[in-house]
């Protein structure tokens, strides 16, 4: 399986370990698999009775055919080795008969399954992503004969900051510098940050906000002198961003372990279609639903899920795809986003034409704004459905699952959860529905007591979580609840002029 860009047919095709390394296709374009593998109905059944590291196997050897099935064996059991919890995912049936359930027909098939994506170190659904792909990595460098060493830079507003950290804490020939905004994250994001164990990481905060953070990083990563001078330290510059291959792939795995699981549950019979939902913010989660279903997995619609932010709602419901418009800041922050990078992979997936993809990428560019053709609009409709949840309707969710279900969501899940009820309202498919729930309710606490109601104005970030923890019963997430009396490893502080020094210093150690 070789990889190519969605913008230019003629570009070298690269081996998956290249494409992992390199990140970005040379033109700019994203690397996509030059063909999408089949799994067969048998192949699905045999997924059955494996560990979520052996189905990570079985998916992973389809795409990364460079890569030896000892290789991905021990990527995928040193990626998922967390606490000393059973299950890397968790499937939560909540319920086969919903609050609405006089105006759709209950039936067998009306189950809704939550899959929860957040059970590693950080209690978000990036886990699943950023512990694998230092893995991978590690393994293109030794395949590649890549001799030197990588930093991954990290600009943060909070979140991929830590997961990227936890990923890459310890990992042979590879360091991990982050930058996050001095005050601009929560104290629960900085403490999970500055506590983090490992000889390779750092952690500094910058004098400025996250645009301050990012536009550093870019200028780093552009500087040729800056490039020289760690080349003479052995070092090459390299991003974790979600954008990377190496980071998408991993998230392909865990539709196909929910598919499996609702199996096992007998909640449904191999073969029979499901729906997915997905919050969606960067477009990644929801395309690796869309490379299942590809692949075969028994897939009816896709459900991508906004917030007011909902420039992709528009996109699946008009064909037009336009950035200029006001931006919301969210109780959904990691939603919060207008350009959906991982979109170009679909659309060059669904038309084969890297030079339609170049001109729409390069309008996007200078115009802030494309159309695709009808004939694509119409194709993407079989595929997709999209909607968004307001604010409030994303607290009032929040508030019914808890009270009615006895079931306790983050916001981003909410968001998910409201959609996937709109979408069965709106089209009465009582469809087994699959909802990607993305992060511990325990890592939005604040949004979430305060959408069910509860004053936290005298309540400190720890008093919080116990707050939650009464309410809801819930355990705490090991890694956050430690956090109270986990040690500060990382005090550096640094203006914007100075981040490149601080950058060499560290590369130089
Ligand atoms: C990153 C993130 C999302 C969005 O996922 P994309 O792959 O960017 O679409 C949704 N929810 C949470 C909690 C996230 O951290």
């Amino acid at each position: 399986m070789k990889y190519i860009s969605t913008r230019n047919k003629t570009s070298k095709a690269l081996t998956s370990a290249e494409a992992i390394l390199q990140g970005l296709a040379d033109d700019g374009g994203l690397l996509v698999p030059e063909s999408i593998p089949k799994v067969k109905p048998k192949d699905i059944a045999a997924l059955v009775n494996m560990r979520y590291e052996d189905r990570a196997v079985e998916i992973l050897k389809l795409f990364l055919t460079d890569y030896t099935t000892d290789e991905l064996k021990e990527c995928a059991e040193l990626a998922y080795d967390w606490f000393d919890i059973h299950d890397r995912t968790r499937l939560a049936i909540i319920s086969n008969k919903p609050a609405d359930a006089k105006k759709i027909e209950a039936n067998k098939n009306n189950v809704r399954a939550i899959l929860e994506l957040w059970h590693g170190p950080t209690s978000a659904f990036k886990d699943m992503a950023l512990q694998m792909l230092p893995q991978l990595m590690r393994v293109a460098l030794k395949k590649t004969g890549e001799s030197h060493n990588i930093l991954i830079l990290v600009a943060t507003s909070g979140d991929t900051g830590k997961a990227a950290l936890a990923g890459f804490a310890d990992v042979p020939q590879t360091k991990i510098m982050v930058f996050y905004p001095d005050g601009g994250v929560s104290k629960i994001q900085r403490l999970q940050m500055v506590t983090q164990h490992g000889k390779n990481v750092n952690v500094t905060a910058l004098k400025g906000n996250f645009d301050d953070c990012q536009n550093g990083v870019k200028k780093i990563f552009n500087d040729e002198e800056i490039a020289k001078k760690l080349e003479s330290a052995n070092v090459k510059l390299s991003s974790a961003n979600s954008i990377n291959w190496g980071r998408l792939v991993p998230q392909i795995v865990y539709y196909f372990s929910a598919y499996a699981d609702l199996i096992d549950n007998e909640e449904i019979n191999n073969g029979d279609l499901v729906n997915i939902t997905v919050p969606t913010g960067n477009f990644g989660n929801i395309l690796a639903a869309y490379y299942a279903k590809r692949m075969g997995l028994p897939v009816n619609k896709l459900i991508c899920a906004s917030n007011i932010n909902n420039i992709l709602t528009d996109f699946f419901n008009t064909g037009v795809y336009d950035r200029n418009r006001s931006f919301f800041k969210t109780i959904t922050p990691s939603m919060d986003i207008l350009i959906s990078s991982n979109l170009e992979r679909l659309l060059y997936h669904e038309t084969g034409d890297p030079s339609y993809i170049k001109d729409l990428m390069d309008k996007l560019n200078t115009t802030g704004k494309y159309e695709i053709s009808a004939d694509l609009k119409k194709k993407l409709s079989k595929l997709f459905y999209a909607d968004y949840a307001g604010e409030n309707e994303t607290k009032e969710t929040i508030g019914h699952m808890l009270k009615d279900m006895n079931y306790l969501i983050d916001t981003h899940t909410a968001v998910a959860m409201s959609v996937a009820n709109k979408y069965i309202q709106s089209t009465k498919d009582t469809k087994p529905m699959i909802i990607a729930s993305t992060a511990s309710a325990y890592k939005f606490a604040p949004a979430v007591l305060t959408a069910i109601g509860e004053d936290i104005s005298k309540l400190d970030e720890f008093a919080q979580l116990d707050k939650l923890n009464k309410i809801s019963n819930v355990a705490i997430p090991q890694g956050l609840a430690g956090l109270k009396t986990a040690e500060v490893l990382h005090t550096d502080v640094c203006e914007s002029a100075e981040m490149a020094e601080r950058v060499l210093t560290f590369a130089k150690k």
